[in-house]
């Protein structure tokens, strides 16, 4: 029994995990036509059928093997809190008791899904939540889209429009999981897949610049989170920093610029007395003159023990008033959903924000 079972498990695998061409090799592997995997999108993706049976127009024989070849199986959601602004926080079981979290941030028109991409991060930023503990477990691509296709139904079921944006900004460094990513990516934009504008993707990144030309080719936004604006500074609050200085941390994003003819977010978390000083917003004027680009300002979301601490709202206002002064497009982010402990760098996977266990 256990045999027969373990055997089943090695040639199972999850629908979800498997962009088009993945799941076209997978089943002519298996000695089916190739338009089986566009039956199977179009029944998933566009009409939103996981039930196999329902599946009308596929044989009786296919159906009945699918069984045996393919599951379908999204990371199920034990939490589910709504912060007063209308931010939604999501905690999704990745298996072998780990979460992770999902917000849905409502703002006029859109409605943006923050997604995670890893359970932990290795990068170690030092104010970051996530970084705080160590890489558990890379989310496979069918992890990432269930986070989206959850969150989704739910949304239209509830009368609401559905999900219009998708930033990978929650937990994890999505170039670190390069594959359930892009596999994700891929899923959510093809045609024959979501259908989701590849405008409305943006990848966060830390700064794994041999990496970021994945971002290129995908047509997914790029946005860096620079945070520092000069090496000392960043290296002593970001760790790849030693291995990628802000120099080539730029070259890498002028060349995303130039090839994808897109503009990056940098995204620049103020850190009282670390990041917010007045010479740091004249060096970051520097640092991004004449490049195709926004800032966004994140003023720091406490956590505790974190040891850093959030800076004077007056002092964000005269960071943003120089840069625009400068002639750079800034932005600062508001804080939404701290109520429910799902800001910015807040998230870690723990339900009621109690400590992670280890
Ligand atoms: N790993 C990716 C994406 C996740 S972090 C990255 O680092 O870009 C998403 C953003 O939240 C990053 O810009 C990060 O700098 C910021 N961030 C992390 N912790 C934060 C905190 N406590 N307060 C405000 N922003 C934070
Ligand atoms: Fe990882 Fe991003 Fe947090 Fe840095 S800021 S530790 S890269 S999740």
């Amino acid at each position: 029994m256990h045999m027969q079972e373990d055997l089943k498990n090695t040639q199972v695998k999850n629908f979800f995990d498997q962009p088009h061409d993945q799941l076209r090799d997978y089943l002519k592997a298996k000695g089916h036509k190739a338009f089986r995997a566009d039956q199977l999108y179009s029944w998933v993706y566009k009409k939103r059928e996981e039930s196999v049976e329902s599946m009308t127009d596929l044989s009786k024989d296919f159906r009945a093997e699918i069984d045996s070849i393919l599951e379908f199986k999204r990371p199920e959601v034990v939490e589910f809190r709504q912060s007063v602004d209308g931010t939604q926080k999501y905690l999704f079981d990745v298996g072998e008791g780990k979460t992770v979290e999902t917000v849905m941030i409502p703002l006029k028109e859109r409605r943006t899904l923050c997604v995670s991409s890893e359970v932990g991060c290795n990068l170690g930023c030092k104010f970051c939540f996530t970084g705080k503990y160590k890489l558990k477990k890379r989310l496979s691509a069918g992890e990432i889209v269930g986070q989206f296709l959850e969150v989704n139904d739910r949304l239209i079921k509830a009368g609401d429009k559905g999900v219009t944006n998708v930033v990978f900004m929650g937990m994890g460094e999505p170039l670190d999981n390069p594959e359930g990513v892009f596999g994700a990516i891929e899923i959510l934009q093809k045609d024959k897949g979501l259908q989701f504008s590849r405008k409305r993707v943006t990848v966060s990144t830390s700064g794994l610049v041999d990496l970021i030309p994945l971002v290129t080719k995908s047509g997914a936004r790029l946005a860096v989170s620079l945070n520092g604006s000069n090496d000392e500074v960043r290296s002593s609050i970001m760790p790849i920093n030693k291995k990628y200085p802000i120099s080539v941390l730029m070259d890498a994003c002028k060349k995303h610029i130039e090839e994808s003819g897109q503009d990056v977010t940098f995204e620049y978390v103020m850190l009282k007395g670390v990041t917010d000083d007045m010479t740091h917003a004249r060096e970051l004027a520097k640092l991004l003159k004449g490049v195709n680009g926004m800032v966004n300002l994140i003023p720091f979301n406490e956590h505790p023990g974190s040891g850093f601490y959030k800076p004077d709202n007056k002092r964000v206002d005269e960071f943003q008033k120089y840069l625009l002064g400068k002639g750079i497009k800034t932005y600062k982010r508001t804080t939404r959903g701290d109520d429910i402990y799902a800001a910015c760098g807040q998230l870690n996977g723990v339900v009621k924000g109690n400590q992670p266990k280890n």
